[in-house]
Parts: structure tokens; sequence; C-alpha cells
């Protein structure tokens, strides 16, 4: 597990440098931050293998996720399906 937010910060740091503006939405509704009420992510996707999603409790995921990391604060939110850009 070490590994895995290793990598997730790696990404989320470097999402944090880029300049375009990504907002999503999912069941039809904008995403934002729990955390901070940001609204720009990093959207990202996890092939969770078979010890990840069985530790989270995701075998019904069909082992894949959609990660969309804050570009403000680094809250990492995990979808089942796919999220949609915002238009
Ligand atoms: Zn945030």
């Amino acid at each position: 597990m070490a590994g895995l937010f290793h990598a997730l910060k790696r990404g989320v740091k470097a999402a944090a440098a880029s300049p375009d503006t990504k907002r999503y939405r999912a069941g039809g509704i904008a995403i934002s931050c729990p955390h901070c009420q940001n609204d720009t992510f990093e959207k990202g996707a996890a092939q969770l293998n078979t010890a990840v999603a069985t530790f989270l409790n995701l075998d019904w995921l069909n082992k894949s996720a959609t990660i969309l990391a804050c570009l403000k604060c680094g809250r990492i939110q995990w979808f089942a399906g796919d999220v949609d850009r915002a238009p």
C-alpha cells in the first residue's frame, strides 16, 4: 500500500503544476472537493490488483476505478465508474 500512496502523491504534485482547468461531473452532478470545495481535479484510473481490491472491499468493481485528485488540497476521491468532463 505504501507504494500506491507514493505513486498517487507523485501524481498529485505533477497535476498541481498543470495550467489546465479540469472539472468533472458524476451522475450529472458537478464534483467538488469535500475538504476544500475546490472544483478542479486531476483524473486518473486505477487498476486494482486483487489484493488491493479485496483490502478495500471493492471486489465488485471489476478491478478498476476512477480517481480524482483535488488540485488545491490533494484530497483523492474514488469513483467506481467513469466520470464526465464538465462543459
Ligand atoms: Zn480539495
